[in-house]
C-alpha cells in the first residue's frame, strides 16, 4: 500500500501541520470574518498570499482579478499537482455572519478550503521531502465559483476585465492551468454524521441566463394603457417556464430556477425594465440545451403576450465534473489511513448532484478529484449553514490531500504519471475556451 510505504514522509507533513494548527485554523476563521464575493475576494485573496509568501513561496497575485498561484517545486521535472481552495462567499443576507453590506456569507464553507490549502503547503514546506519527492505542487486560489450577480459580470465582460465569468474558466482560459497535470479540492458538506468524506459522483451542467424584458412606462394609475407591463411579461414566462416543468426526466436531473434582479422603478409607473437572471441545469449538456430551447421559448412567450422586446443572453455555465477514478483511490487510501476505513462513503460515478461547480471545467482538462469532507451544520447557501468542527473541515482535509501529494510524487511521480496516462481529456485548453465561447449567445425577440 502506498500509504505504508511513505509512512515516514507523511508524518512529518503531518507533525508540521500539527504545529502549525491554530495559525491555520486562525487563517480559515479569519477568511469566514470577512466574507466577499466572487472577483472582489482581495482581502480574502490577500490573507492566504501573505501566508503562502510567509512560506517562502513566490505568489503570482491578481490572476483573474482576484485569484492566486503559488508553485511549490520538488525538482525541475513534472509532473505537478493543482491543489485548489475557493476564494468566493455566496449573499445570504439573512445569515447571523453575512456582511452587513453585501449580505455575503461563507454559507458555502470555501474558507475551510483555503484554510486546508495553507495547512497542505505547510506540511509540504519540510526539508525531508526535497530529496523523495519530484515535481512540484500549486496552490491555487479561484475566485468566483458561485455564479452570481451576472449582471455585474456581464459588465466586467464588457469592460473587458474578464472574458468567461466563472474564476476557474477565466484562470483555464489564462493558462494559469497550463503547467497543472492534476488537481485537488476538498469542499465541506453539511451531510450527517461529521468526519467522512464523500468521494465520487458528479455534478449538474449548466446555463446561466440573464434576460431583460423591455416595455414601455407611463402614469400606473393615470394612464396603465399606454405602458407596457415588462413585469407581466416576465411573470408570464415564469408561468410559462412552470408549465414545462412535468416534461422534464428524472434521469436528466433538470433544474430550472432564477431570480428577478430588477422588477421595476417605482410603484407608480408601469415598469420598462426588468432583469430576470436564471439557470437551467442538467446531467450533461445535451440534457441542458433540450431544456434550455424550451425555457428560452418561454421568454419570447411573455415579450409575445405583452408586446415587449426581451433580451436573452445565454452565457456558459459549469461542465459536469468527472472525478478521476484512479486518482479517487490514491484519496480513499489516504483517507483510510488518516480518518479510518469507515469514514468513506463511495458514490457512483454517474450519480448526480443537483448542484454545478467549475470544477467540472476542469475535469475535461485533466485528472481531477472534489471530495467533499462532512464538517458543517445547516443548509448549503442556507441562513443556518456553519462549520461545525475546524478541526475536521481544515485539518483533516490537509492530511488526507498531503498524504495524496506524496504518493503521488514519491518513487520518482510514478502514481502521477500513471493517472495522467490513463486520464483521457475531453478537450485541450483551445477546445474547451472554444466550446464556452460559442456558449455565449444573445437572442433578440420583438413580441409585437
Ligand atoms: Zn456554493
Ligand atoms: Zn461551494
Amino acid at each position: 500500500m502506498p500509504e505504508q510505504n511513505h509512512a515516514s514522509l507523511k508524518s512529518a507533513a503531518f507533525k508540521a501541520i500539527d504545529r502549525a494548527r491554530d495559525e491555520i485554523i486562525g487563517l480559515a476563521r479569519k477568511i469566514y470574518e470577512t466574507p466577499e464575493v466572487g472577483f472582489e475576494e482581495t482581502v480574502t485573496s490577500g490573507l492566504v498570499a501573505e501566508k503562502l509568501e510567509a512560506l517562502g513561496l513566490n505568489v503570482r497575485r491578481r490572476v483573474a482579478l482576484s485569484g492566486l498561484k503559488a508553485v511549490r517545486r520538488f525538482s525541475a521535472a513534472s509532473p505537478t499537482i493543482g491543489v485548489i481552495g475557493e476564494l468566493d462567499a455566496v449573499r445570504v443576507p439573512g445569515h447571523p455572519d453575512a456582511n452587513p453590506e453585501t449580505g455575503a456569507a461563507h454559507a458555502c464553507g470555501h474558507h475551510a478550503q483555503l484554510g486546508s490549502l495553507y495547512a497542505v503547503a505547510v506540511g509540504l514546506n519540510i526539508p525531508e521531502l526535497s530529496g523523495p519527492l519530484s515535481g512540484s505542487v500549486a496552490f491555487l486560489a479561484t475566485p468566483a465559483e458561485e455564479f452570481i450577480d451576472v449582471g455585474r459580470r456581464l459588465q466586467r465582460r464588457e469592460s473587458g476585465e474578464i472574458h468567461f465569468l466563472s474564476g476557474k474558466q477565466e484562470m483555464i482560459r489564462l493558462g494559469a492551468f497550463d503547467d497543472v497535470d492534476l488537481a485537488m479540492m476538498v469542499h465541506t458538506s453539511s451531510e450527517e454524521p461529521s468526519g467522512r468524506f464523500i468521494v465520487g459522483g458528479s455534478s449538474n451542467g449548466h446555463l446561466v441566463y440573464s434576460v431583460r424584458f423591455t416595455g414601455r412606462a407611463s402614469h400606473a394609475g393615470g394612464a396603465p394603457h399606454e405602458g407596457i407591463n415588462a413585469l407581466q411579461a416576465a411573470t408570464v414566462a415564469l408561468t410559462a417556464i412552470n408549465t414545462q416543468r412535468e416534461t422534464f426526466e428524472e434521469r436528466d436531473v433538470t433544474r430550472v430556477h432564477g431570480i428577478i434582479t430588477r422588477g421595476g422603478a417605482s410603484v407608480n409607473s408601469v415598469p420598462a425594465e426588468v432583469i430576470y437572471e436564471g439557470r437551467v441545469r442538467g446531467r450533461n449538456l445535451a440534457a441542458v440545451d433540450k431544456v434550455a430551447a424550451r425555457v428560452e421559448r418561454c421568454f419570447k412567450a411573455g415579450a409575445l403576450a405583452l408586446g415587449c422586446e426581451v433580451q436573452v443572453t445565454a452565457i456558459p455555465g459549469y461542465l459536469p465534473i468527472r472525478n478521476d477514478p484512479a486518482f479517487d483511490e490514491v484519496f480513499v487510501a489516504n483517507a483510510k489511513a488518516v480518518a479510518g476505513a469507515g469514514s468513506i462513503t463511495r458514490q457512483p460515478y454517474d450519480d448526480t448532484r443537483g448542484g454545478s461547480t467549475d470544477m467540472g471545467d476542469l475535469s475535461h482538462l485533466m485528472p481531477v478529484i472534489h471530495p467533499y469532507v462532512t464538517a458543517a451544520r445547516g443548509m448549503t447557501h442556507g441562513a443556518d449553514y456553519k462549520i461545525s468542527d475546524y478541526e475536521t473541515a481544515v485539518i483533516l482535509p490537509a492530511r488526507v490531500m498531503v498524504g495524496t501529494v506524496i504518493d503521488l510524487l514519491a518513487d520518482g511521480a510514478r502514481l502521477a504519471g500513471e493517472i495522467r496516462q490513463k486520464h483521457q481529456p475531453a478537450y485541450s485548453r483551445a477546445e474547451y475556451v472554444r466550446l464556452q465561447t460559442e456558449r455565449l449567445r444573445t437572442i433578440q425577440y420583438r413580441g409585437q
